[in-house]
């Protein structure tokens, strides 16, 4: 198998013509024919020396997963099902806006984290995806709706790692895939548009504001660790403090002046009086009262089969921004988007393979994974 270049950040690039024995300034034209162009085919890539262009199809190639469906929404939003192997699948989601064009993109295939509200968390863990997995959902995207509206316009504007998997449980592939979507010979997309959304992994926390400080959310959920060790099973090893805290080191790093916490609102759960003002609390006690610099984004729960979990009715979630709001703090709630495709927060299960499914894995083994693919598949 060649090396799939997706698979590069620039440097990682320039090395690897290195190997080749090219100068570095060829990765450059290499990196910006594969992501700002969307070229896969090096016979078509002029400007490159033809020595190199020869070369490059028996050491190298650039592909996507393959897709196994696309679904449109009802609201312009777009979900992929791209196929990573093994009965593994993984989604990306394009939502489209006046002013801007967000993809939402997945870092694993399953999580490990075992969220409860979490329909990716249910299915349990499969693998990481490579950075080439990562990075090759917004090339696929980007070039593949370019295409289809023939225009040159950017499509996408902004990326939010809110897909299938923790990105932080993930850090080594994530890193090279952020620096792709902001290098200026990549996507060039600005640091505060580029969202690595996070359970809490509490480290990898410190060390992306080190390696490569992009905007982060913070998936609270609860204002108090019985309950949150209850919902995210990771609060059990990275307390409410210590997330916290991290979130504190964190602000000087970030792109913004602010970082997001994300709260998930469930019925009877996490949504009375008294968790809003717990949360106040929380957050008030630093920066000597002054409080953390966030803003909160209230999520609808999205229901799933089986979750045995119910979304706070309007009027709840309305009462509990307003308490956050008067505080205070900037609140907004999520708007449901795709929610028809079962392209929403948290909806996104791969589709292909129900981990804890027995008779999905019973027939896996009967029939082959690709009968599987398509069985379970749900298409357009
Ligand atoms: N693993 C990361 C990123 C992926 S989840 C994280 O947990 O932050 C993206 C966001 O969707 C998170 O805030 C997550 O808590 C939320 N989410 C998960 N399941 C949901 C559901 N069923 N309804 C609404 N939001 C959900
Ligand atoms: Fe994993 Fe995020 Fe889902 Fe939790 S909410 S199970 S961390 S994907």
């Amino acid at each position: 198998m060649t090396a799939n270049l997706l698979d590069f950040d620039l440097e990682g690039l320039a090395a690897f013509c290195e190997q080749l024995g090219e100068k570095r300034f060829r990765a450059t034209q290499l990196f910006r024919w594969i992501h700002q162009r969307g070229a896969s085919d090096f016979s078509g890539m002029s400007d490159l020396a033809k020595s190199l262009r020869d070369k490059l199809p028996d050491v190298a190639h650039i592909a996507a997963p393959a897709v196994l469906s696309r679904q449109n929404a009802a609201d312009g939003t777009i979900k992929w099902l791209f196929d990573v192997g093994n009965g593994d699948a993984v989604e990306a989601v394009f939502i489209p806006e006046s002013d801007r064009g967000t993809l939402c993109v997945s870092s694993q295939a399953g999580c490990a984290v075992g969220c409860r509200f979490c329909s990716t968390g249910h299915q349990g863990f499969s693998r990481n995806l490579s950075t080439a997995e990562i990075v090759a959902q917004l090339w696929f995207v980007e070039h593949t709706l370019k295409r289809e509206l023939q225009t040159t316009e950017r499509m996408v504007t902004n990326v939010v790692m809110m897909g299938m998997g923790e990105p932080l449980q993930n850090y080594h592939a994530l890193v090279p895939a952020l620096k792709v979507m902001l290098n200026d010979h990549g996507y060039g997309l600005s640091r505060r548009r580029v969202t690595v959304s996070t359970s809490g992994v509490v480290p990898m926390m410190d060390k992306l504001s080190k390696d490569c400080p992009v905007a982060l959310a913070v998936s609270l959920h609860a204002p108090i660790d019985s309950l949150r060790d209850d919902l995210v099973p990771l609060n059990k090893k990275y307390p409410l403090q210590e997330l916290l805290e991290a979130c504190a080191r964190y602000l000087p790093a970030a792109p913004r002046d602010f970082l997001t916490f994300e709260y998930c609102m469930l019925a009877g759960i996490n949504d009375q009086p008294e968790h809003a003002r717990a949360l106040i609390q929380l957050v008030r006690q630093f920066d000597g009262g002054r409080g953390l610099s966030c803003k909160f984004n209230l999520i609808p729960f999205n229901p799933f089969p089986d979750s045995g979990l119910t979304c706070s009715d309007k009027a709840t979630v309305q009462t509990f921004a307003a308490t956050l709001s008067a505080a205070g703090l900037v609140t907004t709630v999520r708007k449901t988007r795709g929610d028809d495709i079962d392209a929403a927060c948290g909806q996104l299960a791969g589709e292909v393979l129900d981990r804890t499914n027995a008779v999905s894995r019973m027939a896996k083994r009967r029939v082959g994974t690709e009968h599987v693919v398509s069985m379970h598949a749900r298409l357009p």
